[in-house]
C-alpha cells in the first residue's frame, strides 16, 4: 500500500464501498456508501466473491453454497506435543473429507486448514465464524489416530463455508464494455488447487499488458478490456472445473479412493505436477 500511496497517478481510497456504477461510451462513475461519485475511463470489480460490479454487470445471483466447511486454525508450534510438530506441507485425505498442515512465520507456527462436508452457518459472507472444536471432532469421526491427535491438540478453531460459482462459458462474462471482472469477483474456484489468489495475479498481468498496447487512449479501452477477458476466461474455467474434480478426488471414497490411493503411491509428486497450470 505504501508503495502505491508513492505513486503521482494513484487516487488510493480506503473504506470506500462502491454501491453501484453507470456507464456511458466514454466512462463509468461509480457510487460509494458514503455518497461520493468517482469517473474513470473504466472499472475494473475485483472485489471478490460477493462483488457488487458483477452483480451490476451479469445479475447471475448470489454465489453457489458448496456444503463444503472449511476449519482454520493457527497454532504455535511449540505448543504442540514434539510429535505433532512438523516443518513439512502434508494433506490428509479421506472420505468426504482434508485436511492441510504447513508451517508459517519461518516454522514457528503450524497453519492448519480442514475441508469437511456439512451444513453451512447463515451468514455466508463472513468468513470467520467462531465455532466449536467439538464439531469438527464429529466430522472427524473415525479417521487415522495421528488426525486425530492433531485436531485434538489445537483448542481453537474458526470456521469458514466455501462458496464457488459455475466455471465461466465465454468471454463476455469477465469483461462488456468499459466494465471487466478480476479474481474471485470473476471465477471464485474451490481452494482445492489453491489457485484463486494466483489466477487472481495473472488476470491483473494480462489486464495491464492489454492496456499498455498502444492505441488512442479511451477509444480503445474497451477493446484492451476485451482482449484481456479473451485471453483469460478459459484458463480460468478451467482451474475452477480442475478444483472441483480435484475435491471430489480427495474426499472420495470406494473405488476412485482406491485408485487415488495406488496412483499416489505409484506416481508420488509427479501425480501432483500440472504442466498445463504451471508451464505456460
Ligand atoms: C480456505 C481457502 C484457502 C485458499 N488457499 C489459496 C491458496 O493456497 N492459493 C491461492 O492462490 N488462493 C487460495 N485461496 C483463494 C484466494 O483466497 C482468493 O482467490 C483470493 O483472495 C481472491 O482475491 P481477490 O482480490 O479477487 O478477492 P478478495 O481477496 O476477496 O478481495 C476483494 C476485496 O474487495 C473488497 N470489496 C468487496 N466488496 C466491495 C465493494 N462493494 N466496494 C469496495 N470494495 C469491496 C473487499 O473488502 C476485499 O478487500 C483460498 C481460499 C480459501 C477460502
Amino acid at each position: 500500500m505504501a508503495a502505491v500511496c508513492q505513486r503521482d497517478d494513484v487516487d488510493l481510497r480506503v473504506s470506500s464501498e462502491v454501491l453501484s456504477f453507470a456507464e456511458t461510451s466514454s466512462a463509468v462513475c461509480v457510487t460509494t456508501a458514503a455518497g461520493v461519485t468517482l469517473d474513470g475511463e473504466a472499472l475494473v470489480g475485483a472485489d471478490g466473491l460477493w462483488s457488487r460490479v458483477r452483480q451490476q454487470l451479469l445479475g447471475d445471483g448470489a454465489p453457489r453454497v458448496t456444503g463444503h466447511l472449511a476449519y482454520r486454525a493457527l497454532v504455535r508450534q511449540s505448543s504442540l506435543p514434539q510429535r505433532l510438530r512438523s516443518m513439512r506441507v502434508t494433506a490428509w485425505l479421506g472420505p468426504g473429507l482434508h485436511l492441510v498442515q504447513y508451517p508459517v512465520r519461518r516454522g514457528e507456527w503450524l497453519n492448519v486448514v480442514c475441508i469437511v462436508q456439512g451444513t453451512a452457518p447463515q451468514d455466508l459472507q463472513n468468513w470467520d465464524h467462531q465455532t466449536n472444536a467439538a464439531d469438527l471432532r464429529v466430522a472427524l469421526a473415525g479417521v487415522c489416530s495421528p488426525l486425530t491427535k492433531l485436531v485434538e491438540a489445537i483448542p481453537q478453531w474458526r470456521l469458514w463455508a466455501l462458496c464457488d460459482r459455475e466455471p465461466l462459458r465465454r468471454a463476455t462474462q469477465q469483461a462488456q464494455g468499459l466494465v471487466a471482472l478480476l479474481g474471485d469477483a470473476a471465477h471464485p474456484m474451490r481452494p482445492y488447487l489453491a489457485q484463486g489468489a494466483g489466477m487472481a495475479i495473472e488476470d491483473a498481468a494480462e489486464l495491464g499488458r492489454s492496456l499498455a498496447e498502444p492505441g488512442e487512449a479511451t477509444k480503445m479501452v474497451a477493446p484492451a478490456l476485451g482482449r484481456y477477458a479473451a485471453s483469460r476466461w478459459q484458463r480460468n474455467a478451467r482451474v475452477q472445473a480442475r478444483s472441483i474434480r480435484n475435491g471430489e478426488i480427495f474426499h472420495a471414497q470406494g473405488l476412485i479412493r482406491w485408485g487415488r490411493d495406488w496412483s499416489l503411491r505409484l506416481l508420488g509428486e509427479r501425480l501432483l505436477d500440472v504442466p498445463w497450470l504451471y508451464r505456460r
